[in-house]
This record gives structure tokens, sequence and C-alpha cells, in this order.
């Protein structure tokens, strides 16, 4: 299987002309938007996409994971006249942080946005702890798709690769698996450096996002998101 997935952007956090990363998936009949950064509610306008949405993950509280949520929510509410959207929260102290923010953003966001935990998922998602993985002090989830064909990995922000990867057998219990995971070319604490993922190629299929692909090294042992599942 081939997922059916659009990068609105794949860049990393201060790649503007890249674009926040963000994704567009289509999964059992749904379509979900991982992450809304700053950059794509232009680009869901553009697109004429902002009503085509049934659900949003959000990975974490970073500008550019959330930085346009509220305007996503005000025009759906607004000027598509939608009920609320479902936003889907994978730690509770995400959800908590998350319905803070949008409260003081937005007033009564029950009007806005229905926020998700875990427990009320669609059993075919399930989510990923990762808090202090990405930065300390900041609530953060992965998220993994299932379908009858296969599965779709999408980490977040994460200075190293998806701690489950790393469970004996869990790979192996997860096949196909699509992975698109948080990649970095220099070593920072915040991202996962790309040679860090080497023992995953050819084990599942791995794609990287969250970066500048003019930094990426030439011998780089797996594609990019970009490269392929670019929005077109
Ligand atoms: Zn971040």
């Amino acid at each position: 299987m081939t997922p059916e997935i659009a990068f609105i952007g794949a860049g990393g956090a201060h790649d503007i002309a890249l674009g926040n990363s963000a994704a567009l998936l289509r999964w059992e009949g749904q379509t979900f938007l991982l992450d809304c950064g700053f950059t794509v509610y232009p680009r869901l306008v553009e697109k004429g996409l902002v009503e085509k949405i049934d659900a949003i993950c959000i990975t974490h509280l970073h500008d550019d994971h959330i930085g346009s949520l509220s305007a996503l929510l005000y025009h759906r509410h607004f000027l598509s006249k939608l009920p609320p959207l479902p936003v889907l929260v994978g730690v509770p102290e995400l959800h908590a942080k998350l319905y803070t923010y949008l409260h003081f953003l937005m007033g009564p966001v029950e009007q806005f946005a229905q926020l998700v935990g875990p427990e009320g998922f669609p059993a075919f998602i399930a989510a990923i702890p990762t808090s202090g993985l990405h930065m300390p002090h900041m609530p953060s989830a992965a998220y993994l798709f299932k379908g009858a064909n296969g599965y779709l990995l999408y980490s977040g922000d994460i200075g190293v690769p998806v701690p489950v990867l790393q469970r004996p057998g869990w790979v192996e219990a997860h096949q196909p698996i699509w992975v698109f995971h948080d990649v970095a070319f220099r070593r920072v604490p915040t991202h996962c450096y790309y040679e860090d993922l080497y023992p995953w190629v050819g084990k599942v299929e791995l794609w990287g996002y969250h970066c500048n692909p003019a930094e990426a090294p030439e011998n780089l042992r797996f594609p990019l998101a970009h490269e392929r599942f670019k929005i077109s």
C-alpha cells in the first residue's frame, strides 16, 4: 500500500519558504490534518481544503505546529458554518494545555473544537506519548494509524527515533509500516539526527520531514517526504 498523505509543508521551524510541517492524511475514509502551524491555514484556504478536514491531530504546542489552528477553527465556524472540529490530542497534559491556549484565544472552545483524548480516538488511531523527547517541558505525541493493509507512524517533533521503534518485535508486528519521521542534519537535542534512523532503513518505509532538503547530505540513505508526498 501507498498511503494517501500530502504534506502541506515539510520544513523545519524556521524554513518558512518550505512551509511548516503538516500533512493531510486520508485514512479509513476520513481526512486528518496532522498539525496546523502558522503557514498552514493560508495554504488550506488557497487550496480550498478548509472544509475537507474531518479531524486534526496535534503533535505539540510549538507555533509551527499550532500557529494557525485558531484561524482555521474560526473559519470553519463563522464562514463555513460547520460543527466543532474534532481535535485529537495524544497525551493528557497536551490536552489540558491546548484547551487553555484555545480558551485564552477564543473563549468558549466547545463552540469551535471538540478536544478528544486517546480514549475517544477512532479505533484505528493510537497515540504514542513522546513528552519530553522534543523539549524537556513540552508534552508531545506521535500518532499511529492502523489499517487492513498496513500502518503509518507520524513522529511529530522528537529528538530521538520514536521509542516504540526500539521495542523488541514492535516493527515486525506492525508490517508494512510507513514511518514519517522528524529529521535533522546537525546534531541538536530537539530533533532526530538522520544517522540515528539508519537502523530502520530497509525495515520500514522511512521518509524524513521537518528539515531543509538543501542541507541533506548527498549520501542520505532514506528519502524525504517532500520528494514524493508534497501537496499539488
Ligand atoms: Zn517543535
